[in-house]
């Protein structure tokens, strides 16, 4: 049966490597007969423009009736000064949440012919491949109760909820695990258990599901201990699952461990594998419209998209060997640009990565 995509290119740059994808799609279909097929709908700043709201129902059936979404990216200065609840970015949020998009992935990768751009020496994270699984829709940042109270005494005080309970933990656990059998079979359980007692549930969970996944390795660490292994020996790392507030910070951290933002996919993913997939950067009105927005975290992400969700997995290895044949013929975009390099604009380099496929 045909499988479908719906491509939201968003704004600023996101129609432009959106544009790359789409090419390098084309070219698959054709090469390895894939049937895959596409529709574009508007998501973010465009969809204002078009319907007043920065996503429409439409649209939101659209992404439930396909099997896979790739979104460019959504927001810019046009639009930040309209009322907080019509801005592109609530368009982001309402997707995720409408999806139960509980499951973000966030690789870290570092091509070898990038890793002088990494602020760690080039031997610490040359050919650097992690995968930072977050849990997304709750932990600290949904629980209840949450506010800033005033006390007896008249000193206010904030206050936010860590909570989990045993079958939110199970869901990304089993997610993790599932993951880490199509890598190398690693998987790294992050938490505070020595403090906190939802980490310690996290912690017995996780090694609970375990004996379902005998192939796979499961470790646990603390997260204090997990910041510090990230920028020593990052390289020790297959896969890591861990809760929304500790994904968000070590994801970042672990990102730029990579040293260029254009270069970064992610996934949302929801319990049946539907799954949204998009550049970690935002649209970078800056450089809109200019052609030389680097389209391989783009590229990248449609390669997730076409391993984690389509469950093609040759299809996404000749992506990821396209992407390290062009950079090995030294092509650059200006992001990633050093002396000796070749520049090249947006187009120039989707067309190079259709050429290496
Ligand atoms: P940004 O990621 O758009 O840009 C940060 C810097 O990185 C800019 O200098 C930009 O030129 C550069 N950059 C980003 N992507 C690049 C690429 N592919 N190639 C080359 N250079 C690239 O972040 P920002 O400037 O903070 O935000 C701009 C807009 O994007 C805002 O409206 C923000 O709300 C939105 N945003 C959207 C998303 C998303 O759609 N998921 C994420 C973050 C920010």
């Amino acid at each position: 049966m045909q499988k479908k995509i719906l491509l939201l290119p968003g704004d600023g740059i996101g129609p432009e490597i959106s544009a790359e994808a789409i090419k390098v799609l084309d070219c698959l279909n054709k090469k390895m007969n894939l049937d895959i097929g596409y529709d574009y709908g508007l998501i973010g700043g465009c969809s204002v423009d078009v319907h007043g709201v920065p996503l429409t129902d439409e649209t939101i059936a659209q992404a439930k009736s396909s099997d896979g979404i790739l979104l460019g990216a959504v927001g810019g200065p046009k639009w930040d000064t309209l009322d907080r609840a019509i801005r592109p970015e609530k368009g982001l949020l309402k997707i995720r949440a409408d999806l139960d998009l509980f499951s973000n992935l966030r690789p870290a990768i570092l091509y070898p012919q990038l890793a002088d751009a990494s602020s760690l020496k080039r031997e610490l994270v040359a050919d650097l491949d992690i995968l930072i699984v977050r849990e997304l829709t709750g932990g600290i940042y949904f629980g209840e109760p949450r506010g800033v109270r005033t006390l007896e005494n008249g000193e206010r005080q904030g206050y936010n909820t860590l909570v989990y309970s045993e079958s939110e933990i199970e869901r990304i656990g089993r997610n993790a695990f599932e993951i880490a059998q199509k890598r190398d079979k690693r998987l790294c359980s992050v938490e505070k258990a020595n403090v906190l007692e939802v980490s310690g549930l996290w912690r017995e969970v996780m090694g609970s599901i375990a004996d379902d996944y005998p192939d796979v390795e499961l470790s646990h660490i603390y997260v204090d201990n997990a910041a510090m292994q990230l920028v020593r020996a990052p390289k020790q790392f297959d896969v890591i699952v861990t809760g929304n507030l500790f994904g968000d910070i070590l994801s970042d951290c672990a990102a730029m461990l990579t040293g260029s933002i254009g270069m970064l996919p992610s996934a949302s993913l929801n319990a049946d594998g539907l799954g949204m997939y998009e550049p970690v950067h935002g649209s970078a009105p800056d450089i809109a419209g200019q052609g030389i927005a680097n389209p391989l975290a783009t590229i990248l992400s449609l390669e997730m998209l076409l391993r984690y969700s389509l469950d093609m997995s040759d299809a996404a290895d000749l992506i990821a060997k396209a992407v390290g044949s062009v950079l090995d013929q030294g092509l650059r975009t200006a992001d990633i640009y050093s002396k000796g390099m070749m520049k090249v604009r947006t187009d120039e380099m989707g067309d190079a990565v259709v050429k290496a496929l």
